[in-house]
């Protein structure tokens, strides 16, 4: 079996703390064989990690968290971004034509930003998007108090059950993650589209340590510091941002 954490944040998003590299030396570490890089719309942490995971022993597959005018959804194995702002059915119809395939992530709960029941049952009815919408997070680490109804309507579904870190700091890595038989992207895509995942939870209690570890990272990330590491061997540690990081991250909100 393959074990693959496909929901991610890196620096990339406004509201993580993680380097690209760091996060890849962190997967390594914690046994992952892919991941999925899925910033809040934007995919260059992706790239970033896809160029880089040869020297770290990894696979990545290319992946976005798109914020759809129904919530957030997981889009994996997609060359270009979609659009935000979309409809869900419109979304899935973008990423289907591109050839990927995407996730509900925290659905069914109420938090803002989560698909509903309506959503996601309106989408798996729709002859041309459905086949798209691959997967279901039964479990997500950052709001696992709220995953009940997911995971008992997830039996019902036909999707492909998936646990997911929703990582914003570099030690939540894999504390959620998906087992599939074999081991390469190519195996996961056939899990995913055969619906044979397993997904395995994080099991300690969610504590206020997590929040309170993200309080004090994010903090850090307004004073210009970042939990990184510069290769595969070097330790993962909180470390100013260099100008150039801090160049590439600041671009497309200037180019916007
Ligand atoms: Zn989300
Ligand atoms: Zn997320």
């Amino acid at each position: 079996m393959g074990t693959a954490d496909l929901h991610i944040h890196s620096i990339y998003s406004g509201d993580a703390t993680t380097t690209v590299r760091a996060i890849l030396k962190q997967a390594v570490d914690v046994g992952l064989d892919i991941i999925a890089i899925t910033d809040h719309d934007d995919m260059r942490g992706s790239q970033e990690a896809q160029e880089l995971a040869p020297k770290y022993g990894i696979e990545v597959v290319p992946g976005a968290e798109v914020s759809t005018s129904d919530g957030h959804l997981v889009a994996l194995f997609v060359k270009t971004l979609p659009p935000y702002g979309m409809s869900l059915i419109d979304t899935l119809l973008h990423i289907g034509r591109q050839g990927g395939v995407a996730i509900a992530p925290h659905p069914f709960n109420h938090l803002p930003n989560s698909l509903s029941m309506e959503a996601v049952l309106g989408a798996l009815t729709n002859p041309r998007a459905k086949g798209a919408l691959k997967g279901i997070e039964t479990h997500n680490m950052g709001t696992q108090n709220f995953d009940k109804i997911a995971q008992k309507l997830s039996i019902y579904l036909p999707l492909a059950k998936i646990a997911s870190s929703d990582a914003h700091i570099f030690w939540a890595i894999g504390a959620g993650r998906t087992e599939f038989p074999g081991k390469t992207s190519a195996d996961l895509r056939a899990a995913l589209e055969q619906n044979t995942t397993v997904p395995i939870p994080y099991e300690e209690e969610f504590s206020a340590k997590a929040i309170l570890s993200w309080v004090h990272r994010i903090t850090l990330r307004r004073f210009g510091y970042a939990s990184d590491a510069r290769s595969a061997s070097t330790p993962i540690n909180t470390q100013p941002i260099s100008n150039s990081m801090i160049k590439r991250i600041r671009k497309k909100r200037d180019d916007a």
